[in-house]
């Protein structure tokens, strides 16, 4: 299959982060998912620690999300008018996350920051934005800019196609360092519209932020007239009830969101302050669109996995979380491997290092050669991580004592196979 798929598609994938490029070896094709399993084109099943990168949260072919999906279906697959499935979303979104005021639906992530940073610039008349490096927003020319360190640094585009004129609007900070974010306020005066960041990043594995960083960017964007946008699309209606937000309570003035919002489904949506808000098409200026934006097929499964999310569903996912991490940091002492198990609520991800990661420079300096040894291991072994030392791992409401023993089994020869991996 990955032959086939390489003769039509560039590199075999429709997404560069499911291609085995970092660790080697050959994707593995799924054909279906029940609860915590995968199974693939060989009949292998899978404990699934991926999750479709997020959205799985109530593991694969939930019942009612199912129903809710087939109902929806049976009733027609795209209307492109208003319809009721789409207000419902948004007031699920709205009731759970307090600085959301009003939404606007789209199809990925990718398309919720692009919106975003687009009102933000349009609501201040500013041309420039502020990111991290190791935050990923998805694929927008504006984002995908990384430069190095320092303030007066402009953007280089991180990618042949994104043009210097575009990366030259982006100042990449380094992760955690507030003082960078003043010193950059202080570099370009009046200029900046907005900063955003990973509301607790899991792009660069997880790196959560320090005590007081998110209420610190808030308050610099205030005093300078900013807009402070947190991208949830990982986070949100993940790492609680109310995504990161409720978990350090600060309250952005944009926030985007997709993956758990569409329940394995192509949704994603972008909201907060009414009065930013109010400047969007067609009740303001700022134009943004889409032809399947709100799609009844995709609203329903958002809508019912939503529903399902309930303080008992994330204690169980916490609980799962909390019980793996401990397994994987007792499997790597065991075998006298440096590592940290980093975390934010429920996830996580593993540092080949005991040096503390605060940023993506620190992130990168892990021994990344002993993930693969690790990943092909627990592979083998029947179990699907990310393949990649820097991604967040996924756990789900279906992640039960069957699947936790089943990657119980698995870790101490991974652990060993990471010991004895050589760079
Ligand atoms: N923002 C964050 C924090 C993400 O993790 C991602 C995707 O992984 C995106 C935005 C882009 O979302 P999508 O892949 O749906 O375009």
């Amino acid at each position: 299959m990955f032959d086939r798929a390489s003769v039509v598609t560039p590199g075999g994938v429709n997404s560069p982060v499911r291609a085995f490029r970092a660790v080697g070896g050959t994707p593995r094709f799924m054909v279906s998912g029940t609860g915590p399993y995968l199974t693939d084109a060989d009949g292998r099943e899978y404990v699934d620690l991926v999750c479709s990168w997020g959205p799985m949260i109530l593991g694969h072919s939930h019942p009612e999300v199912i129903a809710a999906v087939q109902a929806a279906v049976s009733r027609g697959t795209s209307f492109g008018t208003p319809g009721e499935g789409e207000v419902a979303l948004a007031e699920e979104i709205v009731a759970r996350i307090e600085p959301v005021e009003q939404v606007r639906l789209v199809s990925s992530g990718t398309e919720a920051t692009m919106s975003a940073i687009r009102l933000a610039r349009g609501f201040t008349g500013r041309s420039k934005v502020v990111k991290f490096a190791g935050c990923y927003h998805g694929h927008v020319d504006a984002l995908l800019a990384a430069a190095g360190s320092g303030l007066a640094t402009f953007g280089l585009p991180d990618t042949p196609g994104v043009t210097g004129a575009t990366a030259r609007d982006t100042v990449v900070l380094p992760y955690n360092d507030l003082e960078a974010v003043r010193a950059a306020f202080a570099a370009h005066p009046g200029e900046i519209a907005c900063v955003i960041t990973e509301a607790s990043p899991g792009n660069m594995g997880v790196v959560p932020p320090a005590d007081g960083f998110n209420a610190g960017l808030k308050e610099l964007c205030v005093a300078n007239g900013a807009l402070y946008i947190s991208d949830e699309v990982m986070t949100g209606f993940r790492t609680s009830k109310a995504g990161w937000y409720g978990v350090d309570g600060v309250s952005p003035d944009l926030m985007t969101f997709g993956k758990v919002m569409g329940g394995g489904f192509p949704a994603a949506a972008f909201g907060g302050r009414a009065d930013v808000m109010a400047h969007l098409a067609p009740a303001g200026p700022v134009y943004q669109a889409g032809t399947l934006s709100g799609n009844p097929v995709a609203t329903a499964a958002g809508l019912a996995q939503l529903r399902l999310l309930d303080d008992a569903a994330y204690a169980k996912i916490d609980a799962v979380s909390a019980e793996l991490r401990s397994l994987v940091g007792d499997a790597f002492t065991k075998e006298g491997v440096a590592h940290t198990v980093s975390s934010a609520s429920n996830m996580f991800s593993v540092f080949f290092t005991d040096e503390p990661v605060r940023n993506y420079d620190d992130a990168k300096k892990q021994e990344a050669f002993r993930f693969t040894a690790f990943f092909h291991s627990m592979l083998e072994q029947g179990v699907y991580l990310p393949p990649s030392a820097f991604e967040s791992w996924f756990v789900s409401t279906a992640h039960d004592e069957r699947a936790v023993e089943r990657i119980a089994a698995a870790l101490p020869a991974a652990a060993r196979a990471a010991s004895e991996a050589t760079a």
